[in-house]
């Protein structure tokens, strides 16, 4: 069943065995499986339900609709975009469908490291098979790369780096490349056609257009949520309290951290909001004079370039070169230079090339409360900021070895580099954040996992530790950056939780 703040009565109150706050890959799996489980489960969206007969492809409308802050938000030094979706399925509805399985050097880490058993490879591959297959995880054809993606893949061959082309939560996917923006054709995966619609099919309800503003507590157990009805202009009409035996936070990184330390929650770990992960990312274009290259047609994101990642290929550098299509109002935004000389680059936007780099972060930012929103705090820290400048170098190598006349950097100093030769301009401009574009479009850590409170904000199997009931399932539980893209580490991880949750809580089926 599903239900909106915008039609139910204008003081609603329900009492159930489940609430989820949030239905991005977190709290998606959790519902799903709970419902599954004959538990009687509540989902609670912020946002709306947006089917994709209405994902109109228009940049400015659906940016309003789909994402947080209209897609502009950053952090709170404005040097970095903070891009997340607020909708039924959270990000996973206007992300770019790239699937990686967490990597086994990684989750052996975690299960070492922070004292997490059961994150040992061999038992998340089981996990991992299951949820590929209900979002029908497929690895792309070469043959199915855009040009923009072929140029990245042509030049790492030359230069005998290690990459691939992308697995792929799609069906039937011909590359509308308009996947940032909600995918009209049903075509991507998301969270909101797959493992929403099983746990309603399941019997779980969906509350949209209600945003969860305190989760209620007393004497060491959760009691339930309350928060805020919204009409269909987004504003207040109406309250809401629901009461629940399992309370189950799923509003992503930054929300998750920022509803639970409004709530004054109890946390021993003293980390909570802390370990804000981001793997900053910056847009570096290759220019093919003359040649279309139009690289927002197809498939947006085809091909990476693993080479220099720490958890794939143990490199120092720690990143990911990804091909990416970028539309044009974001392109316009983060376009070097002024005036004239950037009219005259945009003009050329058909004959470029771009891939973004995906850092593995060492130095987290923190998610705390300001005033009525969460305080986003990070900057981009000197050692992070060295590595960025060997990927751009990387990442520009790769273009001219392409064919590429030149690649350019996301510097706000319009910074061209026709030769290896002009590498060494890439010490000459700056690399803090303010200087350089900035995205983050991966928020993780925030509530971390760990096996005990001196190690992360909630136990094993996700639980807070001062709370009989109240869980967190999203991308807050990674104990690190996980340096490759996210999502079916959350889906997995909240599956952990899940089987926590059945487990732990004494709610009878
Ligand atoms: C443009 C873009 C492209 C991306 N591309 C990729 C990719 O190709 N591959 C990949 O692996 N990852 C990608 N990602 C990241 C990935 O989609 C996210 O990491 C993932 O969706 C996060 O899942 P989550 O469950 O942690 O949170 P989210 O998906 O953010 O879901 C949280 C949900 O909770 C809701 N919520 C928050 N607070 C409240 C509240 N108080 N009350 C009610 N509801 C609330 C939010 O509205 C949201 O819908 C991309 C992200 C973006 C933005």
């Amino acid at each position: 069943m599903r239900l909106s703040g915008n039609t139910v009565e204008p003081t609603f109150t329900r009492k159930v065995q489940v609430v989820v706050v949030g239905t991005g890959p977190g709290g998606s799996t959790v519902a799903k499986r709970l419902a599954e489980a004959g538990r009687d489960v509540l989902m609670i969206e912020a946002g709306a339900y947006v089917p994709a007969s209405e994902f109109t492809q228009r940049e400015g409308e659906m940016m309003r609709k789909l994402y947080h802050e209209a897609g502009l938000r950053t952090t709170d030094d404005g040097s970095m975009a903070m891009l997340h979706g607020r909708v039924v399925g959270g990000s996973s509805v206007v992300n770019y469908l790239d699937c990686f399985r967490t990597p086994p050097a990684l989750l052996r880490d975690w299960a070492r490291r922070f004292d997490l058993p059961d994150l040992e490879p061999e038992k998340m591959a089981p996990r991992f098979e299951k949820i590929e297959e209900i979002l029908h995880v497929r690895k792309l054809a070469v043959a199915n790369l855009n040009v923009n993606n072929d140029k990245l893949r042509r030049g790492a061959e030359a230069l005998g780096w290690k990459g691939d082309t992308f697995h792929r939560n799609a069906q039937d996917c011909y590359g509308s490349g308009f996947c940032d923006l909600g995918c009209a054709y049903n075509a991507k995966q998301s969270a909101a056609i797959t493992f929403v619609p099983l746990a309603t099919k399941a019997g779980a309800t969906l509350l949209t257009d209600a945003r969860v503003d305190r989760v209620l507590t007393a004497a060491g157990r959760a009691t339930g949520v309350e928060g805020t009805l919204l009409d269909a202009a987004r504003q207040p009409r109406g309250t809401f309290r629901i009461d629940a035996d399992v309370v189950v936070v799923s509003g992503g990184a930054i929300h998750t951290p920022y509803l639970l330390l409004s709530s004054g929650v109890d946390d021993p770990s003293g980390q909570l909001g802390r370990n804000f992960w981001t793997h900053p990312g910056t847009p570096v274009c290759g220019w093919y004079p003359g040649e279309r290259i139009a690289n927002y047609e197809g498939i947006k994101q085809g091909y990476y370039i693993g080479e220099f990642s720490d958890v794939l290929n143990d490199h120092p550098i720690g990143a990911l070169l990804e091909g990416i299509g970028a539309p044009p109002g974001i392109t316009a935004t983060i376009f070097p230079g002024f005036g004239l000389e950037r009219q005259r680059q945009l003009l050329r936007y058909n004959e470029y090339t771009a891939a973004g780099i995906l850092l593995r972060d060492q130095a987290p930012g923190r998610i705390s409360v300001g005033d009525g929103r969460p305080k986003i705090a990070w900057t981009f820290a000197p050692e992070d900021a060295w590595r960025m400048r060997q990927a751009v170098e990387k990442c520009a190598e790769a273009y001219l070895a392409s064919g590429a006349k030149a690649a350019l950097t996301g510097h706000n100093r319009l910074t061209v580099l026709r030769s290896t030769r002009d590498f060494k301009k890439l010490d000459e401009v700056g690399w803090s954040g303010g200087e350089l574009a900035l995205f983050c479009f991966h928020q993780m850590g925030t509530a971390r996992m760990a096996g005990s409170p001196a190690g992360g904000v909630v136990t094993p199997s996700g639980r807070m530790w001062a709370y009989a009931n109240l869980y967190v399932a999203d991308g807050s539980l990674f104990p690190t950056a996980s340096g490759v893209n996210p999502q079916l580490t959350i889906y997995a991880l909240s599956d952990v939780v899940a089987d926590g949750i059945l487990a732990e809580s004494a709610v009878a089926g």
